[in-house]
């Protein structure tokens, strides 16, 4: 740290460090491996939609930084990905309930026809004692 303090500069001074406000990760503030996204050819629409989605940022082509740092673009893609990935397990978890679904309806129906054949065997029974009470 000594090294990049400028001579003759007292120890413990606080250095003042001047960012280039092009030139820095719209996410992060890093200066360090940056990617303007607007130079990302056909995956630069995607890239803006995602980056106001996830983040609501909004980078377009004014005085602010149009870039972001490696480490955040994979993070972009990364949520993507997740995004996908969960959707994808909509359809299944939807799938699977419909079919949990389905089979209860089953099993409640084959229980009441249990039930109503019972009933009918009570109905029987009791007709047959009837029957032998009144003899
Ligand atoms: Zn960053």
């Amino acid at each position: 740290m000594a090294s990049e303090m400028a001579p003759g500069m007292p120890p413990n001074t606080i250095q003042v460090v001047t960012l280039e406000v092009k030139r820095i990760c719209r996410i992060c503030l890093s200066d360090k491996r940056l990617i303007n996204v607007m130079k990302l050819g056909t995956r630069t629409i995607q890239y803006l939609t995602d980056i106001k989605k996830y983040y609501d940022v909004q980078i377009c082509n004014d005085r602010k930084s149009t870039r972001l740092c490696k480490s955040c673009l994979r993070k972009v893609d990364v949520w993507r990905h997740a995004l996908k990935q969960a959707s994808a397990s909509q359809t299944i978890i939807d799938f699977l309930d419909s079919t949990y679904q389905a089979r209860l309806k089953r099993r409640m129906k084959k229980g009441q026809k249990k039930v109503q054949k019972k009933d009918q065997k009570k109905v029987q029974k009791n007709g047959q004692k009837k029957e032998h009470k009144k003899k």
